[in-house]
């Protein structure tokens, strides 16, 4: 198997080289195979990124809107005509099944680019009439934008931040996470053919060293980051330091709350979706499920028996619902809580063996009787590993799911809707589901409360964390200075 690039980074419109980066190996979770080698970005790649992404942004700065929206969706085009191809690729970069990636991961990232290009032409500023004076404001780009990628949707965050930065008449300098670096190469290849000028879309290599160096960079104006709280904290307080905007997509262990009246079916479907998809490698996943005791027992048999029918296996076969971790040490990861889940007197309903195959392969995991202070019901986990927490009354409930320093998304299952308003109401989280989970179309602004991050992905709310508004009084009268 060889998905080997051109070349490790692609910059000002080309794909280009640097041997002396420190070497990344990029490898097919599901059997440990080398698929590519690439390198890090040196500082002198970084500089060649920031210094192209700048002149194309002034050059991209003059187009109407419309032609700029008319690249992206030309881009949201081709992305859906190669949908297969990017899906393979998009497989063997994370191991997440074919069947998620066809339809969850290029596509996503196509109406990004579709929804932002259609924007494009609508972003303006208003007049403001001030009886015989008057001003206006002008809606402006940022000017360059880094964007810092997690590993588990490199395609879609690659497009997430990308769709927005551009339609606004940004440029920018994107790095992926070095367990996935070969996805956002074909974005940016796909934007060039799309007819965006070269350097608008810059894709470098690299460890946090490159993230670091990006957001601490002073020709960098924004920097929009996917990843860990903590990693959060630290890019947020170098951006700081450049008094830069942010967007920070951080992490969650988000509680999602099943009443007794809930359907059986779709809170248990929402509960697996929200645990097990992408191998549980989601950041808004409603990990810590609150079942109430009415309906506990049922709720946890049909769960395990749905369970046990996932189909675990080669993520390359369509059949597959399951794949492995995305690397070793994401494996070991989730070995360690799955440890501590059962050493700290957890129940392990179901799973959690290691699987008898190449590759970083877990079973699905569920825990009952876990209790608030338990450590897999307090820290982000990151693989499929569901939680069952048991209460008994709403205000029970309400307490202890925002009894955590995250507040990234929230569910609630019930038939009761003005219940159900009622509790979503008083969630900390940014992101919230009645009667379904972890659904995130373009259209609906995405992101979190508390330590999840700051700012809003997708839908009109994040055009505000790309531009900026540029007021312009104007005065029809004489000036009155009192001096
Ligand atoms: P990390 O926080 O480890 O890394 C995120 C990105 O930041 C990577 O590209 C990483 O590079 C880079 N990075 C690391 N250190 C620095 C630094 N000091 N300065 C700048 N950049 C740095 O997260 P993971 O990649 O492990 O992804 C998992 C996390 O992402 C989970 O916590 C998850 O919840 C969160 N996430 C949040 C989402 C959201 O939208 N809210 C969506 C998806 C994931 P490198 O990998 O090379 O270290």
């Amino acid at each position: 198997m060889n998905f080997q690039p051109k070349a490790s980074h692609f910059v000002n419109g080309a794909y280009i080289e640097d041997a002396n980066g420190a070497p990344i190996s990029c490898v097919f979770p599901a059997n440990g195979e080398e698929i590519a080698r690439l390198h890090s970005a040196t500082p002198e790649i970084v500089e060649l990124a920031v210094k192209s992404a700048r002149a194309a942004q002034t050059q991209w700065t003059k187009h109407t809107g419309t032609e700029r929206g008319r690249v992206l969706r030309r881009a949201a085009d081709l992305i859906r005509a190669r949908n297969h191809d990017l899906s393979w690729l998009e497989t063997h970069d994370t191991g997440k099944p074919l069947q998620e990636t066809i339809c969850a991961d290029a596509t996503s990232g196509a109406d990004a680019l579709e929804y932002f290009g259609g924007l494009a032409a609508s972003l303006t500023g208003e007049h403001i009439p001030l009886g015989e004076d008057w001003a206006y404001t002008k809606r402006v780009p940022l000017g360059v934008c880094a964007g810092i990628g997690a590993w588990n949707y490199p395609t879609q965050i690659a497009c997430w931040k990308g769709a927005p930065a551009l339609a606004c008449g940004n440029a920018m300098v994107f790095k992926p996470s070095e367990f996935t670096p070969l996805s956002a190469l074909k974005i940016a290849e796909i934007l060039i053919e799309a007819g965006a000028p070269a350097g608008l879309f810059n894709v470098i290599q690299g460890y946090g060293d490159v993230g670091a160096a990006l957001a601490q960079h002073p020709d960098i104006d924004k920097v929009s980051l996917t990843g860990s709280a903590a990693t959060g904290a630290k890019v947020y307080a170098s951006a700081a330091a450049g008094m830069k905007h942010v967007t920070m997509e951080l992490g969650g262990k988000s509680p999602l709350i099943v009443f007794d009246d809930a359907s059986l079916e779709d809170a248990v479907g929402g509960a697996l979706l929200g645990n097990f998809y992408s191998t549980g490698q989601v950041c808004s996943n409603g990990t810590r499920v609150f079942v109430q005791s009415g309906i506990k027992d049922r709720f946890l048999e049909r769960l395990i028996e749905r369970t046990s029918k996932i189909i675990i296996g080669d993520p390359r076969d369509e059949e597959t619902q399951m794949g492995p971790m995305v690397s070793a040490r994401q494996l070991e990861i989730v070995e360690g809580y799955i440890a501590k889940g059962k050493a700290e007197g957890a129940t392990l309903a179901y799973g959690g063996a290691l699987i008898d195959r190449d590759g970083f392969f877990v079973q699905p995991v569920i825990f009952s009787d876990v209790h608030d202070d338990m450590t897999i019901a307090r820290e982000e986990i990151f693989g499929p590993v569901m939680s069952i927490l048991e209460f008994e009354t709403e205000d029970e409930v309400i307490a202890r799911a925002n009894d955590t320093e995250l507040g990234l998304a929230a569910g609630v299952f019930t038939s009761d809707l003005t219940r159900a308003h009622r509790v979503i109401d008083r969630l900390d989280a940014g992101t919230c589901f009645i009667n379904s989970y972890n659904d995130a179309p373009v259209e609906i602004p995405f992101g979190g409360m508390k330590k999840s991050g700051v700012g809003r992905e997708n839908s009109k709310a994040a055009i505000e964390h790309y531009s900026q508004l540029k007021t312009v009084f104007v005065r029809m009268t004489p000036v009155e200075a009192p001096y």
